[in-house]
C-alpha cells in the first residue's frame, strides 16, 4: 500500500531491534503458541545465517539483539555463538525462554553462567497456565534465582486471562524466590500480558478494563514493534515486527534470509508500506476503530486485550480490509503528522529542554 505520488518518510535509523528465532522446536506445546512451536516443529536457522544477520544489524545501526523461539536454548551452539557475536559489537542481548532447562539450582546456574560469559545482558522467562503443563513453575523459580544471583536483569511474563491459576504471586511467593536476599531479588520483575488466541474469531475473557474499547483505542499508542523489530524466523522468513502471530500474517513477512542484505530489504519493503506505518504510529486498535466508523457491522469493542490479536483481525477480516482499501488515502496526512510529531518535533523539543536545564 503506497501512495503513487508521495514518497513516504523513512523512519530514523535509531532504535531497531534484531529478533532471532533459531528454531521453532519447543519442548512445550502451548495452546495458542504465537509461533506455532512444538516438539514436532523442526525448522531451524544455521549458524552462518544468524551471524550474517547480526553483522548486517551492526552495519545498519540496530540497537539490540533478542533471541527467542520456539525454544532458543535447544540450538545451544548457535545461541552461544550468536550471543558472542552480538556482544562483540556491544549490542545489549536478551534471551526469551520458558526455562525448561532449569532442572535444578546447579544446572540453572551452570547454563546461565555460560550465557552470561558469552555476553547475555538480560533474560525473559515466559510462564503461566499453558506453560506449566509442560514446564513446572519450580524450574522458572530455579532459573529466576540463578539469574538474580548472577545479577542478571530478569523479567518474567505471565499469561493473563480472567480465570488463571498461575499468577505473579504464585512465583513471587514461591519458597525459592522468597529465600532470595532483597538485593538479589531486586533483579527480578514479574509482569502479566494478555494471553491471546492466534485468530480473531476466538475471544477470551480478561479481567475488567483489560479488553480494548473506543476510549482505550484512543488512548493506546502505536505499535512499538512494527518497523522497529525485524525478526529472523526459523523458516527463513524475516518479519517486520516481533508480533504474536507473525507467522500467520503473510503481509508482515517482508524478506527472506536467502536474499542478499535481508535486513536492508526488509526495512525498505516495510517502510514503503503505508499500512505498516499507520500501525506503527497509531496502533491496530485505532485502525480497526476507524474502519468501524465506515462499516458499523464491524464489531470489535471489548473483544481483544492484546493489540496483536487486533492486528490479526485487521489483516484477516474482509470487511476491515475493504474499508482500508477504499479509504486509506484519507489517513495519509494524519499519519504523516503523527510521524513528524513522534520522530521530529517531540525529540527536538525534549533535547532543547534538556539543553536548557543542563
Ligand atoms: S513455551 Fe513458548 S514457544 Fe514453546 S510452545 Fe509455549 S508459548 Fe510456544
Ligand atoms: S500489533 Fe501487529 S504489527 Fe504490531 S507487533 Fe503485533 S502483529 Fe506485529
Amino acid at each position: 500500500m503506497k501512495p503513487a505520488d508521495q514518497k513516504l518518510p523513512l523512519l530514523p535509523r535509531r532504535g531497531r531491534t534484531l529478533s532471532i528465532m533459531p528454531t521453532f522446536t519447543c519442548p512445550a506445546a502451548c495452546t495458542d503458541c504465537r509461533t506455532l512451536s512444538s516438539p514436532r516443529e523442526r525448522a531451524h536457522l544455521d549458524l552462518a545465517t544468524v551471524l550474517a544477520a547480526i553483522d548486517e544489524a551492526r552495519e545498519l545501526d540496530f540497537c539490540n539483539v533478542v533471541f527467542t523461539g520456539g525454544e532458543a536454548t535447544l540450538e545451544w551452539t548457535t545461541l552461544l555463538q550468536g550471543i558472542q557475536r552480538a556482544a562483540s559489537y556491544h549490542f545489549p542481548v536478551r534471551l526469551v525462554t520458558n526455562a525448561h532447562w532449569a532442572t535444578s539450582a546447579s544446572v540453572a546456574h551452570e547454563k546461565l553462567a555460560a550465557l552470561i560469559a558469552a555476553g547475555l545482558s538480560e533474560i525473559n522467562y515466559s510462564t503461566g497456565d499453558e506453560h506449566i503443563r509442560f514446564v513446572p513453575l519450580e524450574r522458572v523459580a530455579h532459573a529466576c534465582v540463578a539469574a538474580c544471583r548472577l545479577h542478571l536483569r530478569t523479567h518474567v511474563m505471565m499469561e493473563l486471562k480472567e480465570a488463571r491459576s498461575i499468577t505473579p504471586e504464585s512465583l513471587e511467593q514461591h519458597p525459592l524466590i522468597t529465600a532470595l536476599p532483597l538485593a538479589e531479588r531486586a533483579y527480578l520483575t514479574v509482569l502479566s500480558s494478555p494471553w491471546m488466541p492466534l485468530n480473531h474469531t476466538t475471544t477470551y475473557r480478561y479481567p475488567e478494563g483489560v479488553a480494548c474499547d473506543v476510549q482505550a483505542a484512543a488512548m493506546r499508542g502505536g505499535c512499538t514493534s512494527v518497523l522497529r523489530t525485524y525478526t529472523l524466523q526459523a523458516d527463513g522468513r524475516v518479519g517486520a515486527c516481533c508480533g504474536l502471530g507473525l507467522r500467520v500474517i503473510p503481509e508482515l513477512n517482508v524478506s527472506t534470509t536467502d536474499m542478499p542484505q535481508c535486513l536492508h530489504q526488509a526495512i525498505s519493503a516495510s517502510e514503503e508500506d503505508f499500512l505498516k506505518l499507520w500501525i506503527h504510529y497509531q496502533g491496530p486498535a485505532k485502525v480497526v476503530a476507524w474502519a468501524a466508523q465506515y462499516n458499523p457491522a464491524i464489531r470489535w469493542e471489548g473483544m481483544y486485550a492484546h493489540q496483536c490479536q487486533m492486528c490479526q483481525r485487521l489483516y484477516h477480516d474482509d470487511a476491515i480490509r475493504a474499508v482500508i482499501a477504499s479509504h486509506w488515502q484519507e489517513m495519509i496526512a494524519e499519519v504523516l503528522q503523527a510521524a513528524w510529531l513522534d520522530d521530529v518535533h517531540i525529540p527536538a523539543t525534549l533535547s532543547q529542554i534538556q539543553r536548557e536545564t543542563a
